[in-house]
């Protein structure tokens, strides 16, 4: 095989393989390092993926036990087979992650098997399963390797009884009693799941609010919802220890108001906060430049060595998404061919897909204050629109921030069934640079939860029709 390149990816993750294919496209020889033994990173393989199979298979089963009956969808005895359903989800995982095999072979992308190393910005080693070592030349290195979970001080994940989001995607029985240690997206997705799969699930969340970073409106709302599901909260709670007693988790908090300590027993303890990005021991023994710990870019993705790139969740840009690493990935391959890449931080939109789904794109109330913006508010709930009354999903509001001046749209907030779906047109009108009249004066189908922007953005001159 030759063994050189115009570029080579590190990591086969969304940033990697969308990266690697867009370099082909580009005319330029790839190859892309994979260690995993599978392409899509976490994503595919222990994220994005799996975790929307688990929210949907585990919504249609809430849906059938606790809903259908009252709409004259009778049924009786359902059960759950938990071991169907998780073979459904690793079917769905090796569907995707064969398919961007074969769109690597369509690409004629070299897939190398191992792990890879960065000798110079010319060269890169691969150390593949048997422990063989193969150099490989490159004009260019793209460093993509991404994230891991994060622990707290003194809390050892292993997998069986305290777990990370990898071990929530796996377990082979429903816990009694699951103990979430984190408030945010990873947490109330997982959460979410294994409640509507009958255990009791209970987060410890340290801040006196969940979601850190959404909209306080929004925040506040879903938090409502998911005590109305039965999920419980302790705000405001600091985990001291965690340990495993015969099989039992046991964890020690300490609200950081009150200083009263409590204990709880459970099954299985999720550790859910937060991801930190995966420097390898080369990119440190290279000295690139890290900023509170993950790989320092300039604009053009290029790291402190000139023609050693980073993109992804390994990069100190933007929110660790999937999305984000995609368009990055898109945009170094462009920047290396001298074109102008481009991704732009101010429009990138963020799901939670529990039920209902949360939506946001753009600023917070909270940042435009903190900024001394002036603006104005459009809301309007689902409750007012006639197809989320039919589909019994009323639960929910569109919330659309606008310039007070200009009417310029600077940020969208939906909690409501298909807020994921409906983000993507605030996304659009947000990237041509609309106001909220273009928005109100843009015919939306009826009857659609899309209507409900529509009435948002006519919130906002203070002229809802439905409302
Ligand atoms: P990764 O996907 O982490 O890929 C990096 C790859 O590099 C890995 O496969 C790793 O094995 C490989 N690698 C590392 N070092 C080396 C090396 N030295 N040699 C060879 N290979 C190497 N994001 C969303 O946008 N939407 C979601 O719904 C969503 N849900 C999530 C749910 C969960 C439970 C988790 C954990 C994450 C979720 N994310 C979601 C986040 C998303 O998965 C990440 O943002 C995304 O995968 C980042 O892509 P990446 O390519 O930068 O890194």
């Amino acid at each position: 095989m030759d063994k050189n390149f115009d570029v080579i990816v590190i990591g086969g993750g969304p940033a990697g393989y969308v990266c690697a294919i867009r370099s082909a496209q580009l005319g330029f020889k790839t190859a892309c390092i994979e260690s995993r033994g599978t392409l899509g990173g976490t994503c595919l393989n222990v994220g994005c993926i799996p975790s929307k199979s688990l929210l949907n298979l585990s919504e249609n089963y809430h849906k059938v036990q606790n809903e259908f009956n009252n709409l004259g969808i009778e049924s009786s005895n359902v059960k759950l087979n938990l071991s169907k359903m998780m073979s459904n989800k690793n079917k769905s995982v090796l569907t995707l992650t064969k398919g961007v095999e074969y769109l690597f072979k369509k690409n004629k992308i070299t897939y190398l098997k191992g792990k890879g190393s960065i000798l110079s910005k010319n060269s890169v080693s691969v150390l593949d399963e048997s422990k063989n070592k193969t150099n490989y030349k490159t004009k260019n290195v793209v460093i993509s390797t991404g994230s891991i979970p994060s622990s707290l001080p003194g809390i050892k994940i292993d997998e069986n009884n305290i777990v990370s989001s990898t071990g929530a995607l796996s377990f082979n029985k429903v816990p009694k009693e699951l103990i979430i240690i984190g408030g945010g997206y990873i947490g109330l997705e997982m959460g979410s799941v294994w409640k509507r799969l009958g255990s009791k699930v209970t987060v410890i969340e340290f801040l006196d609010h969940i979601i850190p970073g959404m909209d306080k409106d929004i925040s506040n709302e879903f938090l409502k919802i998911l005590i109305k599901q039965g999920i419980n909260f302790k705000l405001n709670s600091k985990v001291t220890n965690v340990k495993v007693v015969k099989d039992k988790a046991i964890i020690d908090f300490t609200n950081n108001k009150s200083s009263k300590r409590e204990r709880i027993e459970c099954d299985k303890v999720l550790v859910a906060v937060g991801r930190k990005s995966n420097i390898g021991e080369d990119i440190v023994k290279l000295g690139i430049k890290l900023e509170k710990g993950k790989i320092k870019v300039n604009k053009k993705f290029e790291t402190s060595i000139k023609g050693i790139y980073a993109v992804g969740d390994c990069i100190q840009l933007g929110p660790m998404l999937a999305h984000k690493a995609e368009d990055e990935g898109i945009a170094v391959a462009e920047i290396i061919a001298g074109q102008a890449g481009h991704v732009n931080y101010e429009v990138i939109p963020a799901v939670i897909y529990t039920s209902p789904e949360v939506a946001a794109v753009g600023k917070t109330e909270q940042e435009l204050q903190k900024e001394s913006i002036k603006y104005k508010i459009g809301k309007f709930p689902f409750l007012a629109n006639s197809r989320a009354k039919v589909n019994n999903e009323t639960e929910g509001f569109v919330k659309i921030i606008a310039d007070d001046k200009t009417d310029k749209v600077l940020g969208v907030h939906i909690i409501g069934s298909h807020a994921g779906t409906m983000i993507a047109e605030m996304a659009l009108a947000m990237e041509f640079g609309a106001s909220s009249e273009d928005i109100a004066r843009t015919c939306h189908a009826h009857p659609t939860h899309t209507e409900a922007v529509k009435e948002a953005a006519l919130a906002v001159d203070k002229r809802p029709i439905h409302f």
